[in-house]
């Protein structure tokens, strides 16, 4: 058990202990309420002045001219509802990562560190429909190298055929200036993929599969099955040469084709994945239907498969929930996060998709929060300025928007 796990007990011990004692104590300065539905009282706390409805209490107080039995039944009744308040407080608070409450006030507990990997110059450029010359993206990779970002995704070893935009893969992975700490991952969606990745001399690679059959057909051209018997001989070539690979999954929260998909579908990929080989999943709601809820409720399943320091989440933005999605990752235990300066991106599947959350956005989210990243964010917001500027492109980041009009 680590020491969150340790927290959550220390913290359920005491509420047990608040409502069997204290609760008990309480029941002594019970009031009555307007007695409309002859079931509700209100109760005066016993730490501060706030009152709550409290429906599962009798409505007479025990007293001398109680009988027996309506005395135990009374008894039999604050049990049973303490029981349920105990068992509901355990699962708020096993579902919702909260590390204490106290009244009405839910304090969550939110990683120290989070560590963001920027996408934007692999999932954020490869939608812009001109060719974006090269000497622009090496650029825009060492402005954010120098921002402090700890992951640069730099580009995609894929058939030009597919993905024009990433051609000059090679190129660019050799020009880069590589700052030591900081990685690199490439996409690489086979073995022929791997090979150009390795003789570029990349350390590290990600793979992408997806939680919806029809995604996985459209986008990879092949069911989820066939992909990841396809990744099995990446993972193995990879596994030789020393080199990490990151697992994405896709539309973890919805499909283009099919609609919602299930929490259990997507813990399955993610948990196939991880057991490949895969030292992280990165969560993708690719097309950015995800909200707080779906997102809780698709992390908890993979929760149950999966610790949460080797998952991350992916969020697009397209229906301006990313960031709320995000915050409720990190409640969850979450702390890696993919993120697009700018707001770059798209998805080439589904119309009207937009770009991943801008970085930026992100950083100063977290900054707010006091989480460490080790990104400047004036930085960022000049390397996001940049590429903008390179491409004709408008700037999704409101930090940035704002932080320029000042
Ligand atoms: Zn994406």
């Amino acid at each position: 058990m680590n020491i969150r796990g340790i927290h959550s007990v220390f913290v359920w011990l005491l509420v047990q202990f608040e409502y069997l004692f204290i609760g008990k104590c309480s029941r002594s300065i019970l009031v009555p309420s307007d007695g409309s539905d002859g079931h509700s009282k209100k109760r005066r706390s016993g730490n501060n002045n706030k009152t709550a409805t409290h429906s599962c209490l009798s409505d007479k107080e025990p007293s001398s001219s109680a009988t027996v039995s309506a005395l135990i039944a009374d008894i039999m009744g604050t049990f049973t509802c303490k029981t349920n308040v105990i068992g509901a407080l355990k699962t708020f608070c096993r579902r919702y990562g909260v590390s204490s409450i106290r009244g009405s006030q839910c304090l969550y507990e939110y990683p120290r560190k989070v560590k963001i990997v920027e996408v934007g110059p692999r999932d954020g450029l490869q939608n812009e429909k001109s060719l974006v010359p090269t000497d622009v993206k090496i650029e825009f990779i060492n402005r954010l190298s120098l921002a402090g970002h700890q992951a640069v995704e730099v580009t995609s070893f894929v058939s030009p055929k597919w993905v024009p935009q990433m051609a000059d893969h090679a190129e660019v992975m050799t020009r880069i200036n590589r700052i030591k700490g900081v990685s690199y991952p490439v996409l690489t969606p086979n073995l022929k993929g791997l090979q150009s990745a390795i003789a570029a001399k990349c350390e590290e690679v990600a793979i992408f599969g997806a939680a919806s059959e029809s995604f996985s057909q459209k986008n990879i051209n092949c069911s989820i099955a066939e992909s990841l018997e396809r990744f099995q001989a990446v993972m193995d070539a990879a596994k030789k040469e020393g080199i990490r690979v990151r697992g994405y999954v896709s539309c973890v929260c919805g499909c283009p084709y099919e609609g919602s998909i299930s929490p259990k579908a997507v813990a399955k990929v993610a948990l196939a994945m991880y057991g490949m080989g895969c030292y992280e999943i990165s969560l993708g709601d690719t097309i950015g239907v995800g909200t707080p809820g779906s997102m809780r409720r698709m992390l908890e399943e993979v929760l149950t498969v999966l610790p949460a320091d080797v998952l991350a989440v992916h969020c697009h933005d397209t229906y301006g929930q990313a960031l709320p999605n995000i915050l409720v990752a990190l409640q969850m235990g979450i702390s890696v996060v993919d993120a697009s300066v700018a707001g770059l991106g798209g998805c080439p599947y589904a119309k009207g998709a937009s770009g991943n959350v801008a970085t930026e956005d992100v950083v100063y989210m977290l900054n707010g929060l006091q989480i460490e990243t080790g990104v400047d964010l004036d930085k960022l917001i000049e390397a996001g300025n940049y590429i903008c500027r390179a491409i004709n492109r408008p700037n999704l980041s409101k930090v940035s928007l704002a932080k320029t009009a000042c």
